[in-house]
């Protein structure tokens, strides 16, 4: 709009109306809506298809009239029934074979090293929640929690579906805030701070529910996680002065995805991987951070057995090099095997937290895990044998 203004001198709205919107619109979902040369391919072939059937069809047809929008809504149904993505990304697919060298060349570029953060001794205090609490309207999602976390520790966070457990994370990692409560990073009291300043400070996470961009590669959702690394701005990314910078962002991103096992998929389009490793792509860019504490939230959902003792062993690699690690996760022969502490919630409240052994012989965990809390109904032997498997709800 600025630059047709520029041009003309003269705003009427008639550009700017419901059928030009249409027509973007449409220039958009024909290029591919989630590529920069998507865009550009698009507006080309719209705008040059329409001049050529404006010229055409009416002399064809013998009549006056705006038969493109017809040929352009066939082609619509064409192009969503075949290339939902847009007839960009096919095209690059195709010509991905002479693009593939110059990748792979601009990859081994040397990149410089990024700054690292220093870690914190072990033992030190990385993480600490005091009394959070959290209300969504009249239910107490989390109650007066205590926790805290240390370095060169695996902290295992359990309990039902439905504890708070989430609603937690959420509390100490800046994503919501807490009704009441103090949360304590590194010392630093970060109450009401953004998710950023948790991330800036030295936090990384993950989601229970994973969350990446699909279209992008492995690499490319790995490297947003080291963003916060970078220096240069925008300006410097539109006059291409940022590409050192971005090699050491993509390096790191590589040598996080290498260190998770999944170097192979380095390239691969994240949405194309199964969803075990799509989780392990988040602890890769959580890791890209350089975090000095890690939350996670149900990593090993949805990984088979050896992809399990693979994180496992990842995530006792990363405690020996120092970080802390909070862990939710069900599965309770991964968390007994890893953890050196646990804290059991149930109902928004902390009912246990220790060592796995003492959290395992526990009374009220075992109450909560084999459903004996509710004495009014006994379970019969057949949903007490399911209530050993899954923890109640
Ligand atoms: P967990 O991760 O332990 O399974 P959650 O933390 O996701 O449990 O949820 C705890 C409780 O808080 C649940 O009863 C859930 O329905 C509720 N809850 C979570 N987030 C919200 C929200 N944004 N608004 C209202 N209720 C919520
Ligand atoms: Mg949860």
């Amino acid at each position: 709009g600025w630059l047709y203004a520029h041009m003309q001198r003269f705003v009427n709205p008639t550009p700017f109306g419901l059928n030009v919107g249409i027509e973007y619109l449409f220039m958009a979902v024909v290029g591919g809506a989630g590529h920069l040369w998507g865009a550009v391919l698009g507006a080309m072939l719209i705008t040059l298809l329409k001049e050529q059937l404006q010229d055409w069809l009416p002399r064809l047809l013998g009549a006056s009239g705006n038969f493109e929008q017809i040929v352009f809504g066939l082609l619509m149904v064409l192009v969503l029934q075949r290339f939902a993505e847009g007839l960009w990304p096919t095209l690059a697919r195709w010509g991905g074979r002479w693009l593939r060298p110059e990748r792979e060349g601009r990859a081994a570029a040397p990149a410089c090293a990024l700054p690292a953060r220093a870690m914190q001794p072990a033992g030190a205090l990385l993480l600490e929640a005091r009394a959070v609490t959290k209300r969504f309207g009249g239910l107490v999602a989390n109650s007066a929690v205590d926790l805290t976390l240390r370095a060169g520790e695996v902290h295992a966070l359990i309990g039902p579906n439905g504890a708070g457990k989430s609603t937690f994370f959420n509390m100490v990692s800046g994503v919501d805030d807490p009704s009441e409560g103090e949360v304590r990073l590194l010392d630093a009291p970060m109450q009401g701070r953004p998710s950023r300043e948790f991330a800036a400070r030295g936090l990384g996470r993950t989601f229970q529910h994973v969350r990446l961009l699909g279209e992008r590669s492995v690499l490319e959702n790995v490297a947003l996680g080291a963003h916060l690394r970078g220096r240069r701005g925008w300006w410097a990314a539109m006059l291409r002065l940022d590409r050192a910078e971005e090699a050491a962002l993509l390096a790191e991103a590589r040598r996080q995805i290498e260190r998770c096992g999944l170097g192979d998929f380095a390239d691969r389009p994240a949405a194309s991987l199964a969803l075990g490793q799509q989780r392990v792509v988040e602890i890769a860019r959580a890791l890209a951070g350089n975090p000095v504490a890690l939350l996670l939230d149900e990593p090993a959902a949805g990984l088979r057995h050896l992809e399990k003792q693979a994180l496992a062993g990842l995530l006792a690699q990363l405690r020996g090099e120092g970080l802390g690690i909070l862990v939710v996760e069900h599965d309770m022969e991964f968390v007994m095997n890893l953890a050196d502490r646990v804290t059991v919630l149930e109902f928004g409240t902390v009912i246990a937290e220790g060592t796995p052994d003492a959290v395992q012989r526990n009374p009220r965990v075992l109450d909560a895990y084999l459903g004996g809390a509710e004495p009014a109904a006994p379970p019969t032997s057949a949903t007490a044998a399911s209530a050993v498997l899954e923890p109640a709800a």
